[in-house]
């Protein structure tokens, strides 16, 4: 029998994905570099499924039907590269490599084009929901050629997360390099998301003066509502957890300097790139790295601050509900930024990426999943061709019904010097997006002063230039 799947680097990942394989019915190759994890695997889940065990990258290959399909889990980066360098001489024209990594999407775009001349599908794909998801259902978003999702999407749709309404989280996000583009603005959201909560939860503890145990109440009220969502729930179960060792709520024994791993980073980084303002991720992970200058923040501690003004208990209620408004505005925003990353990112690298289908696949099974997500379809399926997520009525309607509260929060947040860069880069995004007039006219006439760089007149056509240094009239650039 052969292999309708090959899975190598079975670390956390790629081992629950080979066995998510095995328990969908399919006949699963397993690889790894050191060889004992591919027989422990067999071990401890043989009987869950077909495996089978191989040691060399050539028993592996033979070991898979054809066209092969090839997923390499190993870590993102150089390893990845030894790994394809290792078995694209083994492989034939039609053949598939699945990378389910957290690739970069450059990277992805230059294995993409190295394999495609010797004939080989390079299908870079991003995958979240981490350990749990990998086993029992994560979202996916493959890249790569239209052919290799015609063999391959059905395996995925298979193994991957359902929503609700029972369509498989998976669809074929676009070539080369689109599928780890859409994951890495997956984490660039998410990156944000957990921001928001942070300062929701920070102005419920030192405004509001709530127990960690009363915040997670107040979280768990919310999970019912509109921001229904895995990481709003898991918000409640960390806050309501209390440490063992010391009987103190587990939050407060827990070093409060925020690690990343990247993917927000690249998010940035790329948006830079293509001139998106991606405000709310770029503070999200703007914060953490604050969190994360000890030192720093040791000798900043003694600088001046507002002397604090806790609420009253009927105040502190109110106050929860108006957070709540500030949380979900601020969320729309988000979405708002990264959604317009990945159309300019579908437009930079003529992707078309479906922005609809998008925000489906991450309903279940990623991290951000939540049941705002469906609404976000709703939108894009309505108008296809969305200028943005605030151009649609419902979310626009929404945020008009939250920005007194959101605003209100922002204001209590800088009488009472608690730190919210996320809620209020939101706002001036908002803010931003609304103004008739932008000082950006003043901008244009700094540049044109100090470097004739020229400007454009809202009474005229072409480019003009005043020469400041001299009787300051105005000559056509
Ligand atoms: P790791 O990122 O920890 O990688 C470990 C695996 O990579 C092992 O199988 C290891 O083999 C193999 N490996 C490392 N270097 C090489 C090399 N030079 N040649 C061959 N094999 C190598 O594993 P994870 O399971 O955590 O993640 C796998 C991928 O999935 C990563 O790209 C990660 O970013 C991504 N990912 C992870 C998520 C998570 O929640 N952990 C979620 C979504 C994606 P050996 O056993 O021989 O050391």
């Amino acid at each position: 029998t052969s292999a309708q799947i090959g899975v190598t680097g079975l670390a956390v990942m790629g081992r629950n994905l080979a066995r998510n394989f095995a328990r969908n019915g399919y006949t699963v190759a397993l690889h790894n570099r050191t060889a004992s994890r591919t027989h422990d695997l067999v071990k401890e889940f043989g009987q869950e499924g077909d495996f089978i065990a191989t040691e060399t990258a050539e028993e592996f290959v033979a070991a898979l039907e054809r066209p092969r399909r090839l997923m390499i889990m190993v870590k993102a980066g150089d390893p990845t590269d030894a790994v394809i360098k290792e078995f694209a001489p083994l492989l034939e024209p039609g053949d598939m490599i699945i990378d389910g990594g957290n690739a970069h999407f450059a990277d992805t775009r230059r294995r993409e084009r190295e394999l495609r001349e010797q004939g080989i599908h390079f299908v870079g794909t991003g995958i979240s929901g981490g350990e749990e998801g990998a086993l029992h259902g994560p979202s996916i978003m493959p890249g790569g050629s239209k052919e290799s999702y015609a063999s391959l999407g059905p395996m995925l749709e298979k193994i991957s997360a359902k929503a609700k309404d029972g369509a498989p989280c998976v669809t074929h996000v676009g070539p080369d390099g689109a599928g780890h583009f859409v994951k890495m603005v997956h984490n660039g959201i998410e990156y944000a998301d957990m921001q928001l909560i942070g300062e929701a939860y920070q102005l419920l503890r030192d405004v509001a003066g709530y127990s960690p145990a009363q915040i997670a109440d107040i979280f768990r009220t919310w999970n019912t509502g509109r921001l229904d969502s895995y990481l709003i729930e898991i918000t409640a179960e960390v806050l309501s957890h209390v440490d063992a060792a010391t009987g103190k709520p587990f939050v407060d024994v827990v070093v409060d300097q925020a690690e990343q791993k990247g993917t927000g980073r690249w998010t940035v980084q790329i948006a830079l790139d293509l001139g998106v303002p991606v405000s709310g991720i770029a503070e999200a992970v703007f914060a953490r790295s604050l969190s994360g200058h000890a030192a720093l923040r040791a000798a900043s501690r003694h600088l001046a601050g507002p002397r604090p003004a806790p609420l009253s208990g009927t105040e502190a209620a109110a106050f929860a509900d108006r957070v709540e408004q500030a949380l979900y505005a601020s969320k729309i925003v988000s979405y708002t930024q990264g959604f317009h990353e990945i159309a300019a990112g579908g437009e930079e690298y003529g992707w078309d990426i479906d922005q609809g289908a998008v925000s489906a696949i991450w309903r279940a099974g990623c991290i951000i999943r939540a049941a705002f997500l469906d609404r976000i379809r709703a939108a894009y399926d309505a108008r296809p061709d969305l200028p943005s997520l605030l151009s649609d009525e419902t979310f626009a309607r929404e945020i008009a019904a939250a920005q007194d509260d959101w605003r209100e929060v922002l204001a209590t947040a800088v009488r009472q010097g608690v730190p919210t860069p996320g809620f209020a880069a939101a706002l001036s995004y908002y803010d931003g997006l609304r103004a008739p007039r932008l000082p950006a006219a003043l901008t244009q006439g700094q540049r044109d002063f100090f470097g004739a760089h020229t400007y454009r007149r809202v009474d005229r056509e072409g480019a003009f230039h005043t020469l400041w240094g001299g009787d300051r009239s105005e000559v056509s650039a």
